[in-house]
């Protein structure tokens, strides 16, 4: 007899979302984190009653109604909507490529004048099928956007020219010709009253955690805890690396509290330059209409990752591609492991996208419902 049904490695959302679900269904868990807190990259800090995003801005949006009330179960979010303003050398934009920003960068007033603007601009650069981000930038909104508000934003935030990128990525940002500044097409969007911390204390009321131990460092004697592994960590350090490194992009994170009430008037806002080193700047108060008389404001620098560091990203290129499927042969022979989350299953999920895929794993595993 094992003393656990589940050892879920990682308190994350992917975790902490399987962790409920198993032990709504009358199973014994046990989560770990090598991290000294749980919710993995969802975790905030209290800094002067403002809720610090440790591991980066995060906004939740869906459009899955499920998804919505599933979270809403566990906290209330409140209206908060995601504009980000791109400041390029001082001049500044409204964020995603709308109405707005074409006006600031054109004069344009209609969206016939902006999409004729567009198709000048793509036509003159002869692209018809788009192969990379660069490609599929230029195809969506011409060069001049492009170049102020595309090119070193992604250059920096990847570390590699957009070339050599993935079109997908660029894909997550909308383009319409509305005057909207939305940056999320979702029907649902917002933050949970008090912090992402609800969400998680939620999802792991009742469950065992142990925080501070790496399932690397003890794993003979933690696998032998339970029946089912459960982890979401980096996929190719569970295989040894046998495969080879994956890359992952990490970031830096400078944080400052000032003695201000409002910094910058936003929330997040964009440095889309080369020069510039840091990509954005995040004043964490705006993200839940915050009136504290402080601010506390984050300047984000990313940057390449190595072994030891946080491997935010997943970098999914063709060569990264090919690595991640052999790791993913080696994932199937596991019988009695189960591999999920933007670390384990290597992809570039947003929080959404990493409960449906813990809900359908789910569904997978304890009602044997099949796998698509
Ligand atoms: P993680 O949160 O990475 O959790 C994995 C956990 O496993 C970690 O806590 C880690 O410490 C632990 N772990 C790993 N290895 C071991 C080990 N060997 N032993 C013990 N524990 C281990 N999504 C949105 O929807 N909206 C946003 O605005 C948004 N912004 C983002 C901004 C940034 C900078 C980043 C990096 C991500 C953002 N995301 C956003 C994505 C979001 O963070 C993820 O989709 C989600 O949090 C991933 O959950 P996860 O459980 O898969 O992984
Ligand atoms: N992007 C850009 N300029 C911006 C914002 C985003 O070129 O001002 C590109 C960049 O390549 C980035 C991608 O769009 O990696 C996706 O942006 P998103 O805001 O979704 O990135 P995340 O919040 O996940 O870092």
């Amino acid at each position: 007899m094992k003393n656990y049904d589940y050892l879920i490695v990682g308190a994350g959302l992917w975790g902490s979302v399987f962790a409920h679900e198993a032990t709504k269904r009358g199973k014994k868990c046990l989560v770990i984190d090598r991290r000294t807190h749980t919710g993995g990259n969802i975790y905030c800090e209290d800094v002067e009653g403002i809720n610090v995003h440790k591991y980066g801005a995060h906004i939740f949006h869906t459009n899955d109604k499920e998804i919505w009330d599933y979270v809403n179960s566990f906290v209330e979010f409140n209206r908060y909507t995601n504009s980000p303003v791109a400041n390029y050398y001082g001049e500044l934009y409204n964020l995603p490529f709308n109405m707005n920003t074409f006006y600031q960068l054109w004069k344009v007033k209609t969206p016939e004048e902006a999409k004729a603007k567009i198709a000048e601009q793509v036509k003159e650069a002869g692209i018809t099928n788009p192969k990379n981000l660069e490609e599929q930038a230029i195809s969506l909104v011409g060069t001049d956007i492009y170049e102020k508000l595309i090119k070193s934003y992604t250059e920096k935030q990847w570390g590699r020219p957009a070339t050599e990128l993935p079109a997908f990525i660029i894909k997550r940002l909308p383009v319409r010709f509305t005057f909207d500044n939305n940056y999320f097409n979702d029907r649902y969007q917002g933050i949970p009253n008090g912090g992402y911390n609800k969400l998680t204390e939620g999802l792991l009321q009742g469950v065992e955690t142990r925080l501070g131990v790496d399932f690397f460092k003890d794993r003979e004697a933690l696998s032998a805890l339970a029946d089912t592994i459960v982890y979401t960590g980096p996929i190719d350090e569970y295989f040894g690396y046998a495969h080879g490194q994956l890359e992952y992009r990490s970031l830096r994170f400078e944080n400052q509290l000032l003695d201000q009430e409002n910094y910058q008037g936003n929330a997040v806002v964009n440095y889309t330059d080369s020069e510039t080193k840091f990509t954005r700047i995040i004043e964490h108060k705006h993200f839940e209409f915050g009136t504290q008389p402080k601010t506390v404001v984050t300047h984000e620098y990313p940057q390449e990752w190595v072994k030891g560091a946080e491997p935010y990203y997943p970098v999914n290129n063709d060569k990264n591609t090919a690595i991640f499927n052999q790791y993913k042969a080696l994932a199937q022979q596991e019988s009695q492991v189960i591999f999920g989350g933007r670390l384990a299953e290597y992809r570039y999920y947003d929080m959404h996208q990493v409960i449906g895929s813990a809900l359908k794993k789910v569904k997978v595993h304890f009602e044997g419902v099949l796998q698509d």
